[in-house]
């Protein structure tokens, strides 16, 4: 069993000391001093490394093995980025530093929008979101302050019900009244109801593409276009970019506003809460909207633009996550046109696993997917053991579950997605686990139902983990 550092502890314990002198602290106000000691743990500075040496050891990673939690794109994130982004002049750069003297910076940050505008076919970029979810407030943003400066006071924005939870939160969170239009048999969304949804009520529809199943919206210019005949926007949520890159963009399909999640796309290391990058991307009628300072170049030298007639404002303060732009501006660089062959085989390792897995687990939609799709579990749950199970099990292979239960539209949802760094032989091995487990529901489903048995930390109880945390680790729960 690990202890807790605080378990190490033995009195006396230090790493080095700097002084023994007692630090004079006259200066400050008595009232913010500290009344009694300090708890810390006292070990040695050995003791501390090992001690998270060896948690992180414990972790899982992309490092580490697969990791196909559909939605999030869990692609390799070249080494390279990160000694980049790493470089003393980007990493040591004063945010309130003058423009003069940020010029490689703010090249970066104008060269990195220039590209995201390629990418995506919008006509202006803002940098500053910090994640998908806060693009989307950003384009929400956008959305209600546009029909404000226009004098309409629309209430609604449609979402498919196939959508991820951060959409309708971001329309929420800006006063929206969120309308669920329905997916059809073939998992997208139902433009016959939608028709009957669109009216001078509605701001906007927001929908990713390819959508939460995997699948292309076949429909989309035509959704575009009747969405734009009722006078609203169409918003783009990006996350499902690594489908479509070089291949088409959401301005072909008529959306005029996009975010982008850079940590999934465009490779940075995610997961457990970040740091991410959500730009947000509009057509040329919404430019003046976007949130300031914009960077701008005037054919010799790199400036903050702050004139922008209706800006929403500032969303995030500074820059925002500036290193994680260096990274999605190396990896762009270094991928150049090749990147269209990434989303190529993204698709290609996604339906080689779909048509592999589809003899063994329930496949709700048997058509081509783009770089994810969505398995069910409901056949194993019959036999004994849910979902739930097939992704605890999978620990025990060394495998990363994929994404669980979502999207809500499928029983007993797995949404896996390889990404287009993995090798055919990876895939082949976390294909025969799947193969393998759903073997093993058949024969014993009782040995499935109590995965993990390999992993550190066994199946633990998820309400009492949740409702009574103990963030000891324990090897005998
Ligand atoms: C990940 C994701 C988001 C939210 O992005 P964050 O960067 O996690 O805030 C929104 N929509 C979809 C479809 C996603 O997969």
């Amino acid at each position: 069993m690990t202890k807790i550092i605080f378990e190490k502890s033995i009195k006396g314990m230090r790493g080095e000391i700097l002084t023994e002198e007692p630090v004079n602290v006259d200066f400050i106000d008595k009232k913010y001093l500290r009344k009694n000691d300090f708890l810390l743990p006292e070990v040695t500075e050995l003791e501390a490394m090992r001690h998270f040496k060896e948690l992180s050891d414990k972790n899982f990673c992309i490092e580490t093995g697969f990791y196909p939690l559909g939605s999030c794109t869990m692609k390799y994130n070249p080494k390279v980025n990160e000694l980049l982004a790493s470089l003393e002049g980007f990493c040591a750069l004063h945010p309130l530093q003058e423009d003069e003297d940020a010029q490689g910076a703010l090249e970066l940050m104008y060269k990195l929008q220039e590209s995201l505008k390629t990418i995506t076919g919008m006509d202006a970029i803002t940098l500053q979101g910090s994640a998908g979810a806060h693009g989307e407030l950003c384009g929400m943003m956008i959305v209600k302050h546009y029909f404000k400066t226009r004098g309409e006071n629309r209430k609604k924005v449609i979402i498919p019900d196939s959508a991820h939870g951060t959409n309708p939160a971001s329309a929420g969170m800006c006063g929206f009244e969120v309308v669920n239009v329905p997916s059809n048999e073939k998992g997208q969304v139902d433009v016959e109801e939608l028709k009957k949804l669109l009216n001078s009520d509605v701001a906007a529809i927001m929908m990713t593409n390819p959508n939460t199943l995997g699948l292309f919206e076949e429909n989309i210019s035509e959704i575009a276009r009747l969405a734009h005949d009722a006078g609203a926007l169409m918003y783009y949520d990006g996350a499902n970019f690594n489908a479509i890159m070089g291949i088409t963009n959401p301005k072909i399909m008529g959306f005029d506003i996009v975010h982008l999640n850079l940590h999934k796309t465009f490779s940075t290391p995610h997961g457990g809460g970040g740091p991410g990058a959500g730009p947000v991307g509009v057509v040329e009628k919404l430019k003046e909207f976007l949130p300031v300072p914009v960077v701008d170049f005037d054919g010799e030298k790199y400036f903050r633009k702050y004139d922008l007639k209706n800006s929403i404002g500032k969303i995030k303060e500074f820059w925002g996550n500036f290193n994680v732009l260096v990274k999605a501006y190396c990896y762009i660089l270094m991928t150049g046109k090749s990147l269209k062959s990434v989303s190529e085989d993204a698709i290609l390792s996604a339906n080689y696993m779909k048509e592999k897995l589809k003899k063994h687990y329930k496949l709700p939609y048997d058509v081509p997917c783009m770089h994810e799709f969505v398995l069910s579990g409901d056949i194993q749950k019959e036999e004994g053991a849910s979902t739930l199970a097939v992704a605890k099990r999978l620990m025990d292979y060394n495998f990363h579950p994929p994404t669980i239960y979502f999207p809500l539209i499928v029983h007993e949802a797995m949404m896996i997605e390889p990404t287009e760094s993995e090798t055919k032989a990876r895939l082949d091995e976390f294909i025969d686990a799947m193969i393998k487990i759903a073997q093993e529901i058949k024969e014993n489903p009782e040995n499935v139902l109590h995965s993990p048995h390999n992993t550190p930390v066994k199946k633990v109880d998820e309400t009492q983990a949740a409702r009574h945390p103990d963030l000891r680790y324990r090897t005998d729960a």
